[in-house]
């Protein structure tokens, strides 16, 4: 470790207070820069390489200090901002976004577009300066909580597809805005149908450019897959439902009693020890199966870590990680024995691994299905031919 790591460790060390409430520990952070330090000078960053922000991270951790805000708005919308802008909407929405004061949601799928995002049909029409959006989303993760929304609409029905769609940000609090939660399998209504109805969005609000929307989705949607490789591990949960007048001690023993989601469990880079808790308690070690399995784990583990450093593409990344989800779950039934199949207060350690087992075939879903990402890498990478193209 260098010279960055002893410095982000000194900040560390006479900044972090685990008495003060979240709210302001995270705003502490985004004004010094050490709490998104890869993200641009002037925007809550320090404008560091990946390699450098890593050494943050690791003195960050080694401190014991709480992350910045995890949610998708520190982890999708801002880094996108950054590549696409334009500048005036870094200035308007990065700063609330670096201190966890407004959540953001992801409006892309619909019930008839989901790999194939292309063919949406949610429509955006120009009406005076702005825009007036109709349409229905679904499996909007975090959109019971969001203010405001990253947006894929059709803006032009007669372009090809891809070349039809814009890309906004929408103002989720307002008339004509219907969000109807779904309750999936773990018990959590994490994400949800969205319905708009005569929405209004601000001409200004476009990310990117008019009829541009595909590239900066893409752009969107490979920094999601790269990150759900390398695990969401920030402050509270990812999809960051935090009660910012919490301390942050709080809301740290909160989640080790096993409030967090199984979507922060099966995205987050907790998972190995939530699985590797359950084996210390449960299993036999020495248990030739089981020994073979756990070695099994630790290498894909490694495998994954490397890649992630070597920066591999992102859909190798993510379906990697839905692979080793599914074999912690696999791993952790086998070990738990019966205890393991307890579900709510009987579970084990507060249920933390029913969460991320029941979870774990989300991952293969969501943020682009296994069968799409083999088939990018199959033609991007490998170079095969490409599937045949509906118009
Ligand atoms: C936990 C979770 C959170 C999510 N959060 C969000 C969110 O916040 N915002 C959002 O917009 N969406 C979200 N989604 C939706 C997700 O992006 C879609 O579910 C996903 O893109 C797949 O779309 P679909 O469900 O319509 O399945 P479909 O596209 O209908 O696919 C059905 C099946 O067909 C297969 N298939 C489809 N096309 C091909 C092909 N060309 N080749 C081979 N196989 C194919 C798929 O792999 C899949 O097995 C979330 C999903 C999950 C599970």
């Amino acid at each position: 470790m260098g010279r960055i790591y002893e410095d982000a460790k000194a900040w560390f060390e006479a900044n972090y207070d685990d008495s003060l409430p979240v709210g302001t520990w995270w705003s502490r952070l985004a004004a010094s820069g050490w709490g998104f330090p890869q993200w641009p000078r002037g925007a809550d960053g320090l404008g560091l390489a990946p390699s450098e922000a890593a050494e943050v991270d690791a003195a960050r951790r080694d401190v014991g200090a709480f992350g910045p805000p995890a949610g998708i708005g520190a982890t999708l919308v801002a880094p996108t901002l950054f590549v696409h802008g334009p500048e005036a909407l870094v200035r308007r929405y990065v700063p609330a976004i670096a201190t966890g004061e407004e959540l953001w949601c992801q409006l892309f799928s619909e019930p008839g577009a989901g790999s194939d995002l292309a063919g949406l049909t949610t429509a955006a029409e120009r009406d005076g300066d702005g825009w007036v959006v109709n349409g229905q989303k679904v499996w909007t993760s975090g959109a019971h909580l969001a203010g405001r929304a990253v947006l894929m609409a059709r803006t032009d029905p007669e372009v090809p597809k891809h070349r039809g769609i814009t890309f906004f940000a929408v103002d989720l609090r307002q008339p004509g805005v219907e969000v109807r939660p779904l309750r999936d399998m773990t018990g959590d209504a994490e994400f949800n149908e969205v319905f708009l109805t005569d929405v209004r969005v601000r001409g200004d609000d476009v990310i990117g450019d008019v009829g541009g929307g595909w590239a900066a989705a893409m752009t969107m949607l490979a920094i999601e897959r790269d990150l759900d490789a390398i695990g969401h591990d920030g402050g509270g949960d990812v999809l960051n439902d935090v009660d910012r007048s919490v301390s942050v001690a709080e809301m740290r023993a909160a989640q080790l009693a096993g409030s967090s989601s199984g979507f922060s469990y099966a995205t987050g880079a907790r998972k190995d020890e939530v699985v590797a808790g359950l084996v210390a308690r449960f299993a036999d070690r020495t248990e030739p199966v089981l020994r073979q399995e756990l070695a099994a784990a630790h290498a894909h583990r490694r495998v994954l870590d490397w890649d992630a450093a070597r920066a591999v593409p992102p859909s190798l990344g993510k379906v990697l990680n839905a692979e080793l989800c599914r074999r912690l779950r696999d791993l952790g039934f086998r070990a738990g024995g019966l205890p393991s199949q307890l579900s709510g207060e009987d579970a084990p350690d507060g249920g933390h691994f029913q969460k991320l087992a029941l979870f774990t075939q989300g991952m293969s879903v969501a943020g682009g299905t296994d069968e799409v990402q083999r088939n990018i890498l199959g033609e991007r990478v490998l170079g095969l031919p490409r599937e045949p193209r509906q118009p």
